[in-house]
């Protein structure tokens, strides 16, 4: 392929970013370390799941984990050899693929135990599993105040084995919010409710990336991140692990058009010129991710310096301002990452749009080629 729009991934940040966050997490970590689950869900989020997921597994990751079973099929088919643990609704998928392709199931509703129960028993198998427990974000998981009617049943189905027990925090990213707090302390009752009735589990698992930066007391025995392995949170302050971002978005300069005052860029016409103006026009556009509420808050970066989006971000194309610089068709174009001194942060660009560096990274569409460096 040759389109100009590509994606250069840094397999090298994504190494560095998990080998930063798993020294980071053995902080008061006793006896055994604490385990790292590197999550690479929704094509690792945006990145390219495989090249991701093989990149984290030489650089000695033992679990990772995806949202369904048929993404960790193709991470298995694809080469991958560590463990790969499912988090989504067994109840709704086919289970195969967790016996065909060794895939670690989560357990999150008593209907689901049920049915991985009978697959297990049908084919003469037993899975290890992990338990999920319902402590505040109420979506699924077993509910933590009421483990002692579901809890044994799933506990005592004899093809089904316990490995670990992990429950999930809803505003581990909001300062101050309470319930982070009570879902530790309900995490730690469910497992003493569990252990009350002859768990054992290897281990526990709770903290996203938020709940990572946020501090030890939130981590238990092994923490997930997703975000900010790809280096797409605010970098922390004193003491927090200093993390590189993964993706690059770059174009290249297209075609240059000269403006004249009262001429209007792209669909509605919403940019007019005051005076004479030249904008770079750019192909990507919306069908690659770009957020159309870029046009008149996006920038990018063209000769080290910002040029502003301006008029509407269309399919396949989007226009900047590049009145004064010495801009060539051709020129390579930074939309996310570093040019020269200046940089354009996915975090900028989610707050500019109002959302978040996950969604954006996810919606990098299927035409931007992925470029890799060899992760070393
Ligand atoms: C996606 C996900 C994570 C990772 O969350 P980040 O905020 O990206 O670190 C961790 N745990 C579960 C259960 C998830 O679904």
């Amino acid at each position: 392929m040759s389109r100009p729009s590509v994606a250069f991934i840094d397999l090298d940040a994504l190494v560095h970013n998990y080998r930063v966050l798993a020294a980071h997490v053995q902080r008061d970590a006793g006896a055994g370390a604490r385990r790292v689950i590197a999550v690479v869900k929704a094509n690792a989020y945006g990145h390219g799941a495989l090249p991701a997921a093989l990149a984290l597994e030489r650089a000695g990751a033992d679990i990772l984990a995806c949202a369904d079973v048929d993404e960790g099929v193709a991470l298995r088919e694809g080469g991958v050899r560590c463990r790969i643990l499912v988090f989504g609704s067994l109840s709704l998928s086919d289970l195969d693929g967790i016996f065909t392709h060794g895939l670690i199931p989560s357990v999150s509703t008593p209907t689901a135990a049920n049915a991985l129960q009978a697959a297990a028993r049908a084919r003469g198998a037993r899975v290890r599993y992990h338990l999920k427990i319902d402590t505040g974000m109420n979506r699924v998981g077993f509910r933590h105040d009421n483990l002692a009617r579901t809890a044994p049943d799933v506990l005592a189905a004899p093809n089904l084995e316990l490995e670990a027990v992990y429950t999930h925090y809803a505003t581990a990213d909001v300062p101050g919010d309470p319930r982070f707090e009570s879902q530790q302390r309900r995490f730690a009752e469910a497992l003493q409710a569990l252990a009350g009735m002859g768990a054992r589990p290897e281990w526990t698992h709770a903290a996203n990336s938020a709940a990572i930066f946020a501090g030890p007391e939130t981590w238990f025995g092994g923490v997930r991140p997703g975000l900010a392995l790809y280096g797409a949170m605010p970098s922390g302050g004193p003491g927090q692990p200093a993390l590189r971002p993964v993706l690059h978005l770059r174009t290249r300069v297209a075609a240059l058009k000269g403006i004249r005052p009262g001429d209007g860029v792209g669909y509605g016409a919403r940019f007019v010129a005051d005076s004479p103006r030249t904008v770079a026009i750019l192909p990507l556009g919306y069908a690659d991710g770009i957020d159309r509420r870029m046009e008149g808050r996006g920038h990018v970066l063209v000769r080290d310096r910002r040029a502003p989006i301006v008029g509407s971000v269309c399919m396949d194309m989007i226009a900047a301002d590049v009145t004064g610089l010495p801009a060539e068709v051709g020129d390579e174009v930074v939309v996310v990452g570093r040019q020269g001194g200046e940089a354009i942060t996915i975090i900028e660009v989610a707050d500019q749009v109002g959302t978040i560096p996950y969604e954006l990274l996810c919606r990098v569409g299927p035409r931007i080629e992925r470029i890799y460096n060899q992760a070393g």
